[in-house]
């Protein structure tokens, strides 16, 4: 993506929980914030702990549009309760296993977060991200 090699963002684990607390604050989320390189996948969200958890080795596009798809998990949870949005979010695995499909990629509302931040990184984030950027390249 063109966008994606325009981005300067520093990978040290500091800066990089700074970035993910500016980018859920925009959304008024205030969640615990963790950064662990040992994990196989983007990131994931622990609602009983209110935790969102990010791989810092991603790029900074990547980066960015993880934080978003975990703040579309956060704002389900509270929206729902941690009771009520972990049972939604186990029953629709287990619709999607039922339907011959995979439990995480074809969960609805792993579909529903990664639609969100495919379209807020569309919309608003571009321009924000690359003046972030030019912040940090001084
Ligand atoms: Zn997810």
């Amino acid at each position: 993506m063109k966008q994606e090699r325009r981005l300067v963002l520093k990978t040290d684990y500091s800066t990089r929980r700074k970035v993910a607390k500016w980018v859920l604050g925009c959304y008024d989320l205030q969640p615990t914030i963790s950064t662990d390189d040992t994990i196989n996948c983007n990131g994931y969200y622990l609602p009983d702990e209110d935790t969102v958890v990010l791989n810092p080795k991603l790029s900074a596009y990547d980066f960015i549009e993880t934080t978003i798809h975990e703040a579309k998990h956060v704002m389900d949870a509270y929206k729902y309760g941690i009771d009520k949005f972990r049972t939604r979010y186990n029953q629709a695995s287990v619709v999607a296993v039922n339907c011959g499909n995979d439990p995480y990629l074809d969960n609805k509302w792993e579909i529903r977060a990664n639609n969100f931040a495919d379209r807020e990184m569309k919309k608003k984030w571009r321009d924000l991200y690359n003046d972030y950027s030019k912040s940090c390249e001084e």
